[in-house]
């Protein structure tokens, strides 16, 4: 037997790192001084991370939506190795080069009807601060400088930047942390009719009724397709979207549709837009674009909005120093390639299926509110939050990587997720949560 290319970390070189990790790195929404305990990765190859102890976890997770082929993969591989053998980077101002010219022909290539121009820039936040500045500037250019706010949904996430922000839903948004600065946006209730019910005309009414009565001060509708994601994992009808589209033509505005976790295949159509036959005038990719591999993320829109905002020689106002990162837009590239060689929609439509029998069993268990599935994303919604300095070393025990939030237990697996890999995924949910207190027994449990 060969050597294993990575050999785990001894023990004291692990508490050391753990430890200045934990003395001094800033992880997502944590505590900066008492942050809860991290597992240190050591490698991650297909479907798999390995710790640094050497124990291995089937990934659950496609590190937040990206990881769409997995780990490790020697296809990407080889497209970021050739690319830095070239140019790791160069400025997007006065040059350009071959990899962000091939990326933005695949994206034209797929992408709805209609959209013509590609911004590209670091992470989905930005992508959606772009989308904004074209919609605010789209009516600037018109002479109408009112139309500059937003209509949002309530269970919104569109990122952690202020404008996008200022999008996501008022509650479990930070807008009470933020309140002062943050631009006041419009909020539609959150659409209720689930995908695949029978359509409610009273789901639009509240979307509706705002349209209506601030069209003149309002740029643009902005919305997650179909799924709305890190605001509550919820899936709801296309003709919810269709519905808001329509508006958008009735009173002249613009549609945003984010789609940086929906797309790239997530829901069993490339783009999330698909499912129902429309096309926004503006969308937002990121997160799965690169498989995984580079942050990067971009902003698509019409040539009508183009040729408005620049119709009399107006510029567009952004220019990130690492816009359009020459590795990132070949990973990219090769990403798309090789999603769109592969069998996704198979595979996406196998994860969704086990998923639906995989996790049908939490349904009756005592601390589950619903179940729900769409393409490759699974959801166990608890009645509670989940704790999770207990949850979190659980699933870990249990070979698995899942990290809940709130009362959202789910998962998101890379599309080459094999079928025993997704039993033990959908096993641990089901066990972790059938372990879990209920209501009743916690109440029980206050009163002794
Ligand atoms: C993750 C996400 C964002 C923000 O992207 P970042 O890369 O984290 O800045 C925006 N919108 C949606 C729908 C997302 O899922």
């Amino acid at each position: 037997m060969h050597t294993p290319k990575h050999p785990p970390v001894p023990a004291a070189a692990r508490t050391q790192l753990t430890q200045f990790d934990h003395d001094h790195l800033i992880h997502p929404y944590t505590s900066m001084t008492e942050p809860s305990p991290t597992f240190l990765v050591h490698s991650a190859s297909g479907c798999e991370l390995q710790l640094a102890d050497g124990r291995k976890l089937i990934d659950g997770m496609s590190s937040w939506w990206a990881a769409i082929h997995g780990y490790n993969h020697p296809v990407l591989n080889a497209a970021i190795n050739e690319q830095l053998q070239r140019m790791s980077h160069v400025m997007f101002g006065g040059l350009t080069h071959e990899p962000a010219i091939r990326l933005g022909q695949r994206l034209l290539g797929i992408c709805p009807a209609g959209l013509e121009k590609v911004f590209f820039s670091d992470s989905g936040s930005v992508a959606v601060e772009v989308a904004i500045k074209m919609a605010i500037q789209y009516w600037q250019a018109q002479g109408k400088p009112d139309k500059c706010r937003l209509l949002s949904l309530r269970r919104a996430y569109h990122g952690d930047t202020f404008a996008a922000m200022s999008t996501c839903d008022p509650v479990t948004g930070m807008h009470s942390l933020f309140e002062n600065n943050l631009t006041r946006q419009f909020f539609a209730d959150a659409p209720r009719c689930r995908f695949d019910e029978p359509w409610d005309d009273s789901d639009i009414s509240s979307l509706r009724e705002l349209v209506s009565a601030n069209h003149q001060c309002l740029s643009a509708i902005i919305l997650e397709p179909v799924v709305q994601g890190a605001g509550g994992m919820f899936f709801y009808s296309p003709q919810y979207l269709r519905e808001a589209r329509a508006l958008c033509d009735q009173y002249g505005l613009l549609l945003i549709a984010d789609e940086i976790a929906t797309g790239f295949g997530r829901t069993g159509k490339l783009f999330a837009c698909e499912h129902a036959d429309i096309s926004p005038d503006i969308m937002c990719v990121g997160k799965a674009l690169t498989g995984g591999y580079m942050t990067l993320a971009a902003t698509l829109t019409t040539g009508r909005v183009a040729s408005t905002i620049s119709g009399n020689g107006g510029t567009f106002m952004h220019g990130p120093t690492f816009m359009a990162n020459p590795l990132a837009c070949a990973v990219a590239d090769a990403s798309i390639g090789l999603l769109l060689g592969s069998p996704w929609q198979e595979n996406v439509l196998r994860i969704e299926q086990q998923l639906r029998t995989g996790l049908a069993g939490c349904r009756d268990l005592p601390a589950v509110a619903d179940v729900r599935v769409m393409g490759a994303i699974g959801v166990v919604e608890l009645r509670q939050p989940v704790d999770m300095s207990s949850i979190q070393p659980r699933f870990v025990e249990l070979g698995v990587w899942i990290r809940p939030f709130g009362r959202l237990v789910y998962v998101m697996p890379p599309f080459i997720i094999t079928s025993s890999q997704l039993s033990i995924l959908c096993a641990a949910m089901t066990t972790v949560v059938s372990e879990l207190e209920t209501p009743a027994e916690t109440e029980r449990l206050n009163q002794n």
